[in-house]
């Protein structure tokens, strides 16, 4: 919850409440409920299973023509009954996965009480989760090249309230001098496991660094995103080499490059983004750290790959009907 006196967004309120910031979120109400309709034509009734839904431009209704089912063209996905637009939904995720913005901050933007956006972005973020393997599946694109897979070492929020530390390395232990800038409440530690193959990026918060439990899992999810794997390039951690597929190593305490011209330099670039964009949160449960740390993998994989913000319209639609079933 944001405390009272935020750390940032005052001067964002002044603007919002002069009526600056005024959001027209129009043309992108109307560019979901097309691509929602144009699913919904695709796509099979969630009542009866026939391929026979058909919808109108001038209708909030869809009706099937086998069930006479007639729910309105939101229903089912996190678009729907909400006190928001299906813009201001939609928006909400964007300003949330692809900037800096807090959450408070996004909803001094919107102009809305926070709770109304925390728990439309929540619901939108799981759906995305859910939708996002299909979605990428039909994307048209090609992965190739080798798979580079990399643990970050234990990460966290932040401290709620307060800025984070330098290095959270160097937090646990002695009560020297300077730890009571500290004080606040911070967030659960994960690793953070990532692997990067062309545009593809999986991230995850892992509890430790063992190959079987936190390597291996990351390992089969970006396969099964990219068929097949392909090389895989990792550092020299002990752990790896219980790997079994085809794979090559880095010893980094040597070089950065090796010989061969291996290198895990993506994985390394992907952790310098997400652990400014994970502070932003400033102090997050273990949950919460691992279902953040996965929306950036997934929301950097549509970016590199150059997909629109349909793309994350078709993941709602696919991801929010799979939880009504
Ligand atoms: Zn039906």
């Amino acid at each position: 919850m944001p405390s009272s006196d935020p750390a940032f967004g005052r001067m964002l309120r002044q603007l919002v409440d002069l009526g600056v910031l005024k959001l027209e979120t129009e043309p992108l109400d109307a560019a979901i409920e097309r691509r929602l309709k144009q699913f919904w034509k695709s796509t099979t009734c969630p009542q009866c299973g026939n391929p026979t839904i058909r919808t109108w431009k001038s209708s909030d209704r869809i009706h099937c023509r086998s069930c006479q089912f007639k729910p309105v063209y939101t229903y089912g996905t996190p678009f729907h009954e909400k006190h928001l637009s299906t813009g201001e939904v939609l928006l909400s995720f964007m300003l949330y996965a692809d900037t800096l913005l807090s959450i408070s901050q996004i909803a001094v933007v919107l102009d809305r009480a926070y709770k109304t956006v925390f728990y439309a972005i929540k619901e939108v973020e799981a759906a995305v989760h859910r939708g996002f393997p299909l979605v990428w599946s039909q994307f048209q694109h090609t992965i190739s090249g080798p798979t580079q897979i990399d643990e970050s070492g234990k990460v966290c929020s932040g401290f709620k309230g307060q800025d984070p530390p330098r290095d959270s390395r160097h937090r646990g232990g002695s009560s020297r001098s300077g730890r009571t800038r500290w004080k606040g409440r911070h967030g659960d530690q994960l690793t953070l496991v990532a692997a990067c193959r062309d545009a593809l990026r999986v991230i995850r918060g892992r509890l430790g660094i063992a190959y079987d439990t936190d390597l291996e899992p990351v390992m089969e999810e970006t396969a099964d995103l990219s068929q097949p794997l392909g090389e895989v390039w990792t550092d020299g951690l002990q752990a790896y080499r219980r790997m079994e597929h085809d794979h090559k190593i880095v010893i980094h305490d040597e070089t950065y490059v090796s010989s061969e011209g291996i290198h895990i330099n993506q994985v390394e670039c992907l952790f310098s983004l997400v652990k400014p964009w994970l502070r932003k949160f400033r102090g997050l449960s273990k949950h919460g750290l691992e279902q953040a740390a996965h929306t950036f993998g997934i929301v950097r994989s549509v970016n590199l790959v150059g997909a629109s913000f349909e793309f994350l319209v078709d993941c709602l639609a696919v991801g929010g009907l799979h939880s009504s079933t």
